[in-house]
């Protein structure tokens, strides 16, 4: 049976912790293909000020090259309409119903998850899947966890894995104000982001 994992993101930028989470779920859960989905409008981020949804997929597309079974899709930046999860997942499974899907996120999003259109829709096709980020406690995500599971009769998978303290937010800030961000994320994207003075 073929496994695949959408990871929807702003991306901006990608950074190594979004790589290190791909990473351990591709090993953790076996996976074929992890498709990275750079969001195009995004419904909780759209009054906010983000870098153009093409030049986050370029950047993601970057980042990605070194592994063959990493892909980005350009499926909702092409998209006029504001994008939702369950839409884009829905749509997937369409095309590929017979593949195990899989939707990976940070434990931010697990807490928030009550606030996302539809969530319901998204257990339908997806496994949700969650993983640990520095700030959230492991209490509050198996209180958050087991709330949602219990709501919704469905099961989400919450993996512990080695967690890196890293956000774009702060690379941004951290680039607006000239401190070294090599560490943080692919010297290509780095590059990349210097030169078009994305985030200076
Ligand atoms: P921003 O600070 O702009 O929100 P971000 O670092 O949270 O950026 P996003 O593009 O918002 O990155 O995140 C995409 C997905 O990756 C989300 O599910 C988020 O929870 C997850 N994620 C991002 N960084 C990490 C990290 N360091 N560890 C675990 N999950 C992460
Ligand atoms: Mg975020």
């Amino acid at each position: 049976m073929v496994r695949k994992a959408i990871f929807g993101g702003t991306f901006d930028p990608i950074h190594n912790g979004h790589l290190h989470i791909a990473y351990e779920a591709l090993n953790k859960l076996n996976l074929d293909e992890i498709i990275f989905m750079p969001t195009g409008n995004p419904p909780h981020k759209e009054n906010l000020c983000i870098t153009d949804a093409y030049l986050r997929y370029k950047m993601v597309q970057m980042a990605i090259k070194k592994e063959v079974k990493f892909k980005v899709s350009d499926y909702e930046i092409v998209s006029d309409e504001v994008c939702y999860t369950y839409k884009t997942l829905q749509h997937f499974k369409k095309v590929e119903p017979e593949t195990v899907w899989y939707f990976l996120t940070g434990a931010d999003c697990l807490v928030d998850l009550p606030n996302w259109k539809f969530i319901d829709k998204i257990f339908e096709v997806a496994n949700f899947t969650v993983f640990l980020r520095p700030g959230y406690s492991l209490d509050l995500l198996h209180f958050s966890k087991r709330k949602i599971e219990e709501k919704y009769s469905t099961k989400i998978l919450l993996l512990d894995v080695a967690m890196l303290d890293i956000s774009s937010t702060n690379i941004r800030t951290f680039i607006r104000n000239q401190k070294d961000v090599s560490l943080l994320m692919p010297e290509s994207v780095l590059n990349y982001a210097l030169e078009l003075k994305l985030y200076s």
